[in-house]
């Protein structure tokens, strides 16, 4: 293709209208290494838009005209395309159907992933369907869509989760943040079957959760913190935990399987320690609980007086919503984070074990450490680290993106 007007008329794939993406000259080099995203700024210039639509297939070229690949258009986000397949050749029509199927069997049977009904079966750019979510919780999927080409998919997507997955509903879960980004309507509701009256219950190796789909943190669970759980399971016993930033007590609960003396669970939000509280109880939780409705900060500074709490804990796990959720925001998400661990440190006893939990993309895994030793040197405690922690097998990252990395975490020893 020549420089300068645009040469490629709009033409269809499987009844679509695709529109042409012209990139900037030199912006072109992070889709050759497969990143699946074209930022609105490479953007060099668009055919127009049939009917003012923000979705619909884009096809994108470099400057020089060379075909890149294709993707899913974004008229009003700053992820301009969201690619779905490189190169000059035109998507198969049957790569959407074909990326959910293959995700959902990589899960299957996958042993890392064993002994649970809770999975999470399509993880955006890691399973290639960027602007898609979807966690199975039982008999239920619940599917986010967070780009408006997903959303524009919605029959067909739903369509082929129910038939790979044999779930017997599906709950499109609203993101009114992401919804309005993306300029899309805000949509919640089941896309078949009939929604339960109330929670669904799950078992994830033994414990057992009660998951709201239609309201509450993510899609209703931390699925990401599944192996976690297991970890902490493992290391309570005869301990007393602390977990705080609980949410619906998946720590706690796991603490409790795994032998611990006594958990405590700080949360803020009331209807989430409702939950723990139900989870408690359904997993017959014979040690001593504490549930504590307060600003986790608030919880453990310092006042004052004798700190009551000095070495109360032998066992914390720390997992803060993301602190840092823009770029500019990372220095005070840094000292926010240090202020909690220094006070979680006063408040763990001498052989203690911290699961220290940063899930903002913003503060990457290096940061993470620095801020963990900041905090053990004004402390005055070394700490040592004895396992790395991320996303478990369900969350899968592309190497193609590394944005996709977020929860990142830490098992430290006092
Ligand atoms: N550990 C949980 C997930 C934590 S998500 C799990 O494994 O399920 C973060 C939680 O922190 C949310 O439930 C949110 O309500 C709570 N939260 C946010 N700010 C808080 C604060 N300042 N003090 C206590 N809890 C807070």
């Amino acid at each position: 293709m020549a420089h300068g007007a645009l040469h490629y008329p709009i033409v269809a794939i499987e009844g679509s209208s695709v529109i042409d993406v012209v990139l900037h000259s030199g912006r072109d080099r992070s889709l050759r290494r497969r990143h699946p995203w074209v930022l609105s700024g490479a953007v060099d210039r668009v055919s127009e838009l049939p009917g003012g639509s923000t979705g619909g297939w884009a096809r994108v070229s470099s400057a020089e005209g060379e075909v890149l690949g294709y993707g899913d258009y974004s008229g009003n986000s700053a992820l301009r395309v969201r690619m779905l397949c490189f190169g000059k050749d035109e998507p198969r029509s049957d790569l959407i159907q074909a990326r959910l199927s293959a995700a959902i069997e990589a899960r299957r049977t996958h042993p890392l992933l064993a002994n649970t009904d809770a999975v999470r079966l399509v993880n955006a750019e890691g399973d290639g369907l960027p602007g898609l979510v979807v966690d199975r919780y039982a008999d239920a999927l619940v599917v986010k869509f967070a780009s408006s080409g997903m959303a524009a998919r919605r029959e067909e997507i739903a369509h082929g989760l129910k038939e790979l997955s044999h779930a017997r509903l599906g709950y499109e879960r609203a993101d009114p943040t992401l919804s309005r980004r993306e300029g899309m309507s805000v949509q919640q509701g089941p896309l078949w079957g009939t929604p339960p009256s109330g929670p669904v219950e799950i078992d994830e190796r033994g414990r057992r959760f009660w998951v709201d789909l239609s309201a509450g943190q993510k899609t209703g669970f931390y699925l990401d913190q599944r192996d976690h759980r297991d970890l902490v399971q493992l290391l309570s016993s005869g301990r007393r935990v602390l977990d705080l930033f609980a949410y619906t007590g998946g720590f706690s609960v796991a603490a409790a399987a795994g032998g611990a003396r006594a958990v405590t669970l700080v949360e803020s939000s009331p209807s989430a320690l409702e939950v723990a509280n139900a989870n408690l109880e359904t997993n017959r939780v014979d040690c001593e609980v504490e549930c504590v409705r307060a600003d986790a900060f608030r919880y453990l500074r310092p006042g004052k007086g004798p700190d009551h709490r000095e070495g109360s804990f032998d066992l914390l796990v720390i997992d803060p919503p993301p602190l840092a959720r823009r770029k500019r925001d990372v220095g005070r998400a840094a000292r926010a984070y240090k202020d909690l661990l220094l006070f979680a440190l006063r408040a763990a006893s001498p052989d203690a074990l911290i699961l220290a939990f940063a899930c903002s993309h913003h503060v990457g895994p290096e940061l993470f450490r620095k801020i963990c030793f900041g905090a053990s040197l004004d402390a005055g405690r070394p700490l040592k680290v004895l396992r790395e922690l991320g996303a478990p097998a369900d969350h899968p990252v592309a190497l193609d993106h590394p944005e996709g990395v977020y929860l990142k975490g830490l098992l430290l020893q006092v």
